[in-house]
């Protein structure tokens, strides 16, 4: 069977991402847009090749631009990165919907700082 070949990633069911969808009632994670299900991609809060578990507990929904933009952060990293409410504190996804372009304005932020780390200052 599927599921004992790959044990490190389970194959979920339309049915763990409806429940999933419900829990967050409809709505990205982090910025907070709402989709149909089928337009949410699934994510590990803390992704598998940074030992995060394969469990439910350890999914959540995002849309696109979120889940790229996570990449393979931690969910405690993104949200310190893009100063969200911590996890704890979270009870669910954003009620009031955060614009991309405040993503992307912190986003740019951080390559700006990477850049600057490396001491590649000629783009200034
Ligand atoms: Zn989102």
């Amino acid at each position: 069977m599927w599921d004992d070949e790959v044990p490190t990633r389970k194959r979920r069911t339309r049915r763990e991402k409806e429940m999933l969808h419900k829990a967050q009632k409809g709505r990205c994670m982090y910025c907070g847009i709402k989709l149909p299900v089928s337009q949410f991609h699934l994510d590990h809060r803390n992704p598998l090749n940074r030992s995060g578990s394969d469990s439910f507990s350890n999914l959540q929904l995002l849309c696109g631009p979120c889940n790229t933009r996570k990449g393979n952060m931690t969910d405690g990293e993104f949200r310190r990165a893009y100063k969200l409410t911590p996890a704890r504190k979270a009870d669910g996804p954003p009620t009031k919907r955060i614009p991309q372009s405040q993503f992307d304005a912190v986003t740019k932020k951080r390559a700006k700082r990477r850049r600057k780390q490396r001491e590649d200052d000629w783009l200034w």
